[in-house]
C-alpha cells in the first residue's frame, strides 16, 4: 500500500497528508529542472521518496506541528501545483520508480544530495554515501551543497551520456536498490531479533554458571 505523507505548508502553517507518489510529482520539479534528462529525474525521484520516507518511519522532521516533512527546502522544496501533477516527464519520472526506495543494511536512511559537489563527494554523513569523483565541474565549477549523496549536476552528466537512474544512484550510494517501500522489514528489526538476542542472554547466563 501507498504510504501517505504529513507535509507541512510553512505558508500557512496547515498539515496535509498526501500520498508519497503524488508529494514526488511535486518534488521532483522542486528540486530539479523537469526538462532535465530522464534518468536524473529518475534518479532524484528516488532519493527524494527515501528521503521522505526516512523520516516518516524513523521520527517526524517537524515533531511540533506532527508533520513528517516540510515543503520547503528545509526538507524537499514541494511545487504545488496542476503543472507538476500533469507533467509528463514528471509522472514518468516518479511512475518509473514507484515504490523504489535506497536501503542500506536493510533500513532506509536519508539519501542526502546538492547541487553540485565541485568534483568530489563525501561520506560525512554516513557510510551509505559514497565518496567519489564526479563530473558535475564540466559543466558547473563551484561547490553548492555539503558534497554528499547525489550530485544533481553530475547526474546531468551521467544521464546525457547515457546512464540509467540505477547506474547514477550506484555512482553517489552504497546502497540496495528495493522497490517495495511498504515492506515494513526495511525498518523493523526482523521478529527473530528479539528470540536471538534472548538466546545469546540465557546462553550467556549458563556459561557464566559452569
Ligand atoms: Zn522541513
Ligand atoms: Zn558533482
Amino acid at each position: 500500500m501507498e504510504p501517505t505523507l504529513k507535509v507541512l505548508r510553512i505558508l500557512t502553517g496547515e498539515v496535509e497528508e498526501i500520498p508519497i507518489e503524488i508529494y514526488l510529482r511535486g518534488v521532483v520539479p522542486g528540486e530539479m529542472p523537469a526538462a532535465w534528462p530522464m534518468a536524473a529525474l529518475e534518479a532524484q525521484a528516488v532519493a527524494a521518496r527515501t528521503y521522505a520516507l526516512f523520516y516518516k518511519k524513523q521520527g517526524p522532521r517537524h515533531p511540533e506541528v506532527g508533520a513528517d516533512v516540510c515543503d520547503g527546502p528545509h526538507c524537499q522544496s514541494y511545487v504545488r501545483s496542476e503543472w507538476a501533477q500533469n507533467h509528463p516527464r514528471i509522472i514518468a519520472a516518479v511512475e518509473n520508480t514507484r515504490g523504489t526506495v535506497g536501503t542500506y543494511q536493510k533500513q532506509v536512511k536519508p539519501m542526502y544530495y546538492s547541487a553540485a559537489c565541485g568534483g568530489q563527494t563525501i561520506s560525512k554523513w554516513g557510510p551509505w554515501l559514497r565518496p567519489t569523483t564526479c563530473r558535475c565541474q564540466e559543466i558547473v565549477g563551484y561547490t553548492a551543497g555539503h558534497q554528499q549523496g547525489l550530485c544533481q549536476w553530475g547526474a546531468h552528466v551521467m544521464a546525457k551520456d547515457g546512464a540509467t537512474y540505477q547506474e547514477i544512484l550506484d555512482h553517489y550510494y552504497d546502497m540496495v536498490w528495493v522497490e517495495d517501500y511498504a515492506n515494513t522489514k526495511l525498518v523493523k528489526l526482523p521478529w527473530y531479533w528479539i528470540v536471538v538476542r534472548f538466546i545469546e542472554w540465557f546462553l550467556g547466563l549458563i556459561t557464566k554458571r559452569g
